[in-house]
């Protein structure tokens, strides 16, 4: 077994300890990744806290991880030692039901091994996620990075990243109008990869302290939410609308910004359910549709766009002693856009 060290919580109510654990020996098509930076996703701190009521502990959360492959099994071919290497929320999946084969892994009909909180395709070993040393992955779940980049930037985009590029890509065309609910890690690169599709981008927040951001980021409109006046003049005239917030709040408003035949994509996850007014959706016959983050294929793509159109994660680099700071500030909404922590700092901890 191979020795690896991160933080864990053994709660809900409980803040992050050191953890040693053991990652599986190489298999014949598993790369060994030694952990450079995990961002901080608000799904890592649903999680960690059991907002959705699916937790197990210890919990090592995090999974938008970069980092540099240290050794290859004997039957790996797309990576070698030195490259450097992406793992997002997905570690396995069966590949073969009919979900798998068309490239959404994610959706996989027999079990999907997510990064953590989760378990390997047997169903019983835990899967630990970024906030850690060292990984095991099969290179199938492996993306490939390019070593040029700013790896702390590419970091956000193996969750943030591919959870908006995809809707984005599934609906928008240029020239369209998109609004783009909440400014933080989803919401920034919602803006980033909107703008680089050329669509015309509003931001709702409800921080308008993030109003001058909003606009180095790409948008050309920027909306402050605390005042439902200021929403009005938009009523009916949105194509495209891509939720982002992480905490229950009104759907109608935005609903009601949605042209005819519109879309608008949930891609935050509230603990709470969502009420939906019939008529919210029937006038303009608008559409209510959910995403959920992308296989690895269109993660891949994403990758491979984000370097041709130069779009990295904005972030604030952490060391591995700051992940109660770094939790109250996203929760406070205080997110400048993610938090990515830098791994070497484990070994000082
Ligand atoms: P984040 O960085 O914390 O950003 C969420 C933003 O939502 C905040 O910065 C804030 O923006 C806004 N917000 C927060 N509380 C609000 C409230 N009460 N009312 C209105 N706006 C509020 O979170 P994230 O990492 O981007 O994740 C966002 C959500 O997406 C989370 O629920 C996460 O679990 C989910 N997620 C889903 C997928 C998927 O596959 N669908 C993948 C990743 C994450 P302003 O300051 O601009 O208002
Ligand atoms: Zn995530
Ligand atoms: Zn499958």
């Amino acid at each position: 077994m191979i020795k690896s060290f991160g933080y864990a919580v053994d709660s809900a109510t409980s803040q992050f300890v050191p953890f040693n654990f053991e990652r599986r020996e190489l298999g014949e098509q598993d790369v060994l990744i030694e952990i450079l930076y995990c961002g901080i996703c608000h799904s890592d701190i649903h999680q960690a806290r059991n907002e959705w009521n699916n937790s197990s502990y210890p919990m090592v959360p995090g999974h938008e991880i970069v980092g540099r492959v240290i050794k290859v099994g004997n039957s790996v071919t797309k990576f070698k030692e030195g490259d450097i290497a992406g793992i997002g929320c997905m570690v396995d999946s069966c590949r073969t039901c009919e979900n798998c084969q068309d490239g959404f892994e994610q959706f996989c009909q027999k079990h999907v091994a997510y990064t953590y909180n989760s378990t390997e395709m047997d169903e019983k070993t835990p899967t630990y996620g970024g906030y850690s040393s060292h990984i095991v992955v099969d290179e199938a779940f492996t993306l490939k990075i390019s070593p040029s980049l700013s790896l702390a930037g590419v970091a956000p985009l193996l969750c943030a990243g591919i959870t908006t590029y995809s809707p984005l890509k599934r609906y928008i065309k240029a020239a369209d109008k998109v609004g783009v609910v909440g400014l933080g890690g989803l919401g920034h690169m919602g803006i980033k990869i909107a703008a680089a599709m050329g669509a015309e981008v509003t931001v709702f927040s409800t921080s308008l302290s993030k109003k001058e951001d909003a606009y180095k980021l790409g948008a050309q409109h920027f909306v402050v939410t605390k005042d439902p006046e200021n929403l009005l003049p938009l009523a009916g005239k949105l194509d495209f609308i891509l939720d982002t917030v992480s905490a229950p709040h009104d759907l109608k408003t935005y609903l009601q910004l949605l042209r005819r035949n519109g879309v608008m994509v949930l891609v935050g996850a509230p603990e709470k359910p969502a009420e939906v007014e019939a008529f919210a959706l029937l006038r303009n016959n608008r559409s209510l549709v959910g995403s959920s983050i992308g296989g690895i294929r269109e993660t891949q793509e994403m990758l491979d766009f984000c370097a041709e159109k130069n779009i990295l994660s904005e972030v604030e680099i952490i060391s591995i002693n700051q992940l109660e700071e770094a939790y109250s500030r996203t929760i406070k909404s205080d997110v400048h856009y993610r938090f990515v922590i830098d791994l070497k700092t484990l070994s000082q901890s």
